[in-house]
């Protein structure tokens, strides 16, 4: 650290040390009253009431402040811009919603990847996270995800900013490339439900970070609500029975069946997948059998003149075709076993 650093840290210090004590007290009558109406908005002064809420925490300010980050706020209000009202006829008390979008494109020739079209500049522009992947396929897939949130109206403060630390705790926890899960990694369903339900961002994690949340109110206020929840908790919020927790989760809040279900949907998507690709090869390869006949004529052509200067042009390009079907054969044998692997292990998911 030179001088100049340390003395900043110092004045920083100083700065902080000189802030009056939290003034901010949260009175019971008010996490009781009604956040929002439905029909109504989420207007500043609601926003305002939540905020607070969260930044008179360590813990769920860090929270907020690593969901700004995120999202590229400056500042932990802004997360309000992606939150609005549930729908009344939903059962949750909240969602968060992400929106995965991938694209794939084919690769640009000059291998840059510059120019997107209009619509793609976009969806860029509203992404939370992008990523590129890249695959041999000469095609290479572009993942956007947009997120939001919502929360029941007509619920007591208390509620919305729990459901509030839940939403955002699975926000917090989700990110694009731990995403991907291969069914062929999991040896059964059963193992796919646990993978979701720790799963950084998970509910479990969501849940942990609601109650702990919750014990922490509890012991700055005098809010005495107890939530079924509680039991598996200590005082600080710690967790006391794991193993409680994840069957209350999986059963008591059916989480379980949703789980399930997503898996089955998974294996069913990621066989479409391998079969799709596979036929995206076997085109692929039957375009470039035809360039390799009609370049084979144009060579013979040339009456083995080596030294017209498109001859060794020719030969080139028919040297790239023969190396790209070598691999092409190879990407089509690969999906063809995937197929095949998912189908034994999982083939009970598809309808019969
Ligand atoms: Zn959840």
């Amino acid at each position: 650290m030179n001088f100049l650093s340390f003395i900043r840290k110092i004045l920083i210090l100083g700065l902080i040390g000189a802030l009056p004590t939290s003034s901010f007290a949260i009175e019971v009558a008010d996490l009781n009253r009604t956040w929002v109406s439905s029909g109504g908005a989420i207007d500043q002064q609601a926003a305002d009431q939540i905020i607070r809420i969260f930044e008179d925490d360590a813990e769920t300010n860090e929270l907020i402040r690593d969901v700004a980050g995120k999202l590229g706020a400056s500042n932990p209000a802004q997360i309000m811009q992606i939150v609005g009202l549930c729908d009344e006829e939903d059962e949750s008390e909240g969602q968060f919603v992400r929106r995965i979008q991938t694209n794939w494109r084919a690769l640009p020739t000059d291998d840059t990847e510059g120019e997107w079209d209009k619509e793609t500049q976009e969806q860029l522009a509203r992404a939370i996270e992008t990523v590129y992947s890249r695959d041999e396929s000469a095609e290479y897939a572009l993942s956007l995800q947009s997120v939001s949130i919502c929360v029941q109206p007509n619920r007591p403060l208390l509620d919305t900013f729990l459901t509030f630390v839940h939403e955002l705790a699975h926000f917090r926890g989700f990110d694009l490339l731990s995403d991907k899960v291969d069914v062929l990694d999991f040896p059964d369903e059963q193992s796919f439900v646990e993978y979701e339900l720790y799963r950084p961002g998970g509910e479990y994690d969501a849940h942990v970070a609601e109650m702990k949340a919750h014990k922490r109110l509890k012991k700055r206020s005098k809010v005495t609500k107890r939530y079924q929840l509680e039991r598996y908790f200590d005082a600080e919020g710690h967790v006391i029975n794991r193993t409680g927790l994840a069957n209350y989760i999986l059963d008591g809040r059916d989480y379980r069946t949703s789980f399930r279900n997503r898996f089955a949907k998974t294996v069913v998507s990621q066989y479409n997948n391998a079969a799709n690709l596979h036929n995206w090869y076997v085109n692929h390869a039957q375009r470039l059998k035809f360039d390799k006949i009609r370049i084979t004529r144009t060579l013979a052509e040339f009456g083995g003149d080596v030294n017209d200067p498109n001859f060794e042009k020719t030969k080139m390009v028919l040297e790239r075709i023969e190396k790209r079907l070598v691999v092409l054969e190879r990407q089509k044998l690969a999906q063809k076993l995937r197929m095949s692997a998912i189908d034994e292990k999982f083939g009970q998911y598809f309808a019969k």
